[in-house]
């Protein structure tokens, strides 16, 4: 962390990430990224699949285009399973 750039915000709010930066980072035009508020600002970060029931960061996969983690599928699978079955 040393490079800083100063950039102003259009007037939809958006900011064009220099080419340079976003390459050194792998973010290439279409790639999903991350706003993650903090105490200090915005930090925008190569999106993170997370999941959306708990929050989990780990084994996270996209479901009917929702992002949910292994623990929290299984769950659902016993929830629906002892509903239906
Ligand atoms: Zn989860």
């Amino acid at each position: 962390m040393a490079l800083i750039k100063y950039k102003k915000l259009s007037k939809a709010r958006g900011v064009t990430v220099p080419k340079d930066l976003a390459a050194n980072l792998g973010m290439f035009a279409g790639a999903a990224v991350d706003l993650v508020e903090m105490k200090e600002g915005i930090l925008l970060r190569k999106h993170v699949p997370t999941c959306v029931f708990c929050g989990s960061v780990e084994s996270v996969d996209t479901v009917k285009g929702k992002e949910i983690c292994a623990k929290c599928a299984c769950e659902m699978r016993e929830e629906i399973n002892s509903k239906y079955a």
